[in-house]
């Protein structure tokens, strides 16, 4: 009964598209489920003799994120081996880190790599303002705590989503990924204690 009031709160256009493609539910994983998936890999890689393991997280979310570096700490502690973290949206040059989903700037990264799963026109025309509730799209402003006033998308991917954008956050990630690995890699010759 809920379901049903909730539904005919809705505007027609999100009931038409979610009887059209919205048929199946997300399959999220809990946070500790993910913890043993990921234990897994980093067992088989020690055993592999990977001296220097880089995670790089693509999506979120804060459990998430806390798993990974929980785990690294612990192998790097207890294993003979150094796992480190990193995160696909790095600080821009104000040390902005946009963590916006499905925003423009993800929608960017995904035309840069994989531009056949993008299609814009399932969205509804650019007159109409994105509800983030809606649409699942939503500003990085709004998971730091400060949403748009009306709850609807700024970073609007039907406007300001294109390849090279995706192109050039991606670029600027791998470089401060790789700055942060090099970084470590130089500790451990200035430093011989930290060769294990
Ligand atoms: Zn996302």
């Amino acid at each position: 009964m809920k379901k049903v009031q909730f539904e005919l709160m809705q505007p027609q256009e999100i009931i038409d598209a979610k009887k059209s493609w919205n048929s199946m539910k997300s399959f999220y994983l809990p946070e500790e489920i993910f913890a043993l998936g990921v234990r897994i890999y980093l067992e088989k890689l020690v055993v592999q003799g990977y001296r220097l393991i880089v995670m790089v997280n693509g999506h979120g979310a804060t459990n998430q994120i806390q798993t990974l570096e929980r785990l690294a700490k612990e192998f790097s502690n207890e294993r003979k081996v150094t796992v480190l973290t990193a995160f696909v949206a790095m600080p821009d040059e104000n040390g902005v880190i946009d963590y916006g989903h499905a925003s423009a700037a993800e929608t960017s990264k995904v035309m840069a790599i994989h531009p056949e799963a993008v299609n814009l026109s399932r969205l509804p025309v650019k007159e109409k303002p994105l509800k983030y509730r809606y649409w699942a799209v939503v500003d990085s402003d709004a998971f730091l705590g400060r949403p748009n006033a009306d709850f609807e998308v700024q970073d609007d991917p039907r406007l300001m989503a294109n390849p090279q954008r995706g192109e050039e956050l991606l670029n600027h990630a791998v470089k401060q990924i790789v700055e942060k690995v090099r970084h470590e890699i130089e500790s451990w010759t200035e430093d011989k204690e930290k060769v294990k």
